[in-house]
């Protein structure tokens, strides 16, 4: 029946290092010898030796930033400079995605993340065009080698082929660290959010009770006004707010006010708004810390991915 998507889960998977942007120079090290790689024109110097392009294997990338890559490093010029890309199997780069996306936590809560993170490659192919997704937020987060431990592997492995569908169709992976005890829809987070059957607003009790500092905060933003809030009725969660004149749909209120989350109370004083609040993130799709508790209480990671994805199926459709 889904033999139409099979073909888009591909057997190794290109990501775009340092966010697939071109840079200027580069440091790395592979095979006991190290590359000092600057763009000049349409070419690569390369140890002061003009080059096209540049293939290595399992390099340890120095500058811009530091990170061990598996697999093969393929550094070729592009407008404005040069990119770094990094070709690995794919079930590796789902291991380090897991790895630096969730960490430390419990195996179902891992393989949870796993399945997702699968499911994010079927649901874009080549998301960036000649590679399918770059190592930052704006895909899935892939910080290299040295984060990944015997257990990512082993998420991966236990799941290996498997992504998360809505009738018969890959759905939009999004999550976030910590629902702060309320997840929404895309609808409350971006001005015309999608509808999408599978994401649903409501309570999260497990995060809702759950009492770890780590996702309480504190935010203080000097206005000279007190900005009005909309909540989702029944809740703590913001979901637009006015101010200053402008109307800031959810996404846009994080971003002016630097705020982890939209679940927060909030005070007006003489110099400015504090919000005090819980949660991180944006509170659409599976919830991170809702997942890592669910998973100590000993829930396996298909009624968990069932809980954040109403009406969704996990199915097998690559090796
Ligand atoms: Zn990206
Ligand atoms: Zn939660």
């Amino acid at each position: 029946m889904l033999l139409s998507v099979l073909a888009l889960l591909p057997d190794s998977v290109i990501v775009g290092i340092y966010g697939g942007i071109p840079v200027k120079e580069a440091v790395l090290k592979a095979g006991g010898k190290r590359y000092v790689v600057k763009a000049k024109g349409k070419r690569l110097i390369v140890n002061g030796v003009k080059r096209r392009r540049l293939v290595l294997k399992n390099v340890r990338l120095l500058k811009p930033v530091r990170g061990d890559y598996p697999g093969l490093f393929i550094i070729k010029p592009k407008k404005g400079g040069f990119i770094m890309l990094n070709k690995v199997p794919r079930e590796e780069y789902i291991a380090d995605v897991i790895a630096s996306e969730i960490g430390n936590a419990p195996l179902e809560a891992l393989k949870a993340q796993a399945v997702l993170a699968r499911t994010f490659l079927m649901r874009w192919g080549k998301r960036h065009g000649t590679f399918h997704a770059c190592d930052r937020d704006h895909c899935q987060r892939y910080e290299g080698r040295n984060r990944v431990k015997p257990v990512h592997r082993k998420a991966a492995r236990a799941t290996r082929g498997l992504v998360l569908t809505y009738r018969g169709k890959p759905v939009e992976v999004l999550y976030h660290a910590s629902c702060g005890g309320w997840v929404c829809e895309p609808r409350y987070v971006w001005r015309g959010g999608k509808r999408l059957p599978y994401f649903w607003t409501g309570e999260d009790e497990d995060c809702f009770e759950d009492d770890n500092a780590h996702y309480t905060w504190k935010v203080f933003a000097p206005l000279k006004s007190c900005p009005r809030v909309k909540r989702i009725p029944g809740s703590l969660r913001a979901y637009m707010m006015i101010v200053e004149g402008d109307t800031l749909y959810a996404y846009d209120m994080r971003r002016r006010f630097n705020l982890p989350s939209t679940v927060f109370a909030y005070w007006c004083t003489e110099t400015g708004v504090i919000f005090l609040g819980t949660g991180r993130g944006h509170g659409v799709g599976l919830c991170q810390r809702g997942t890592i508790l669910k998973a100590r209480k000993g829930w396996d990671f298909k009624k968990i991915l069932k809980f954040y994805y109403r009406g969704t199926t996990v199915r097998k459709v690559g090796r």
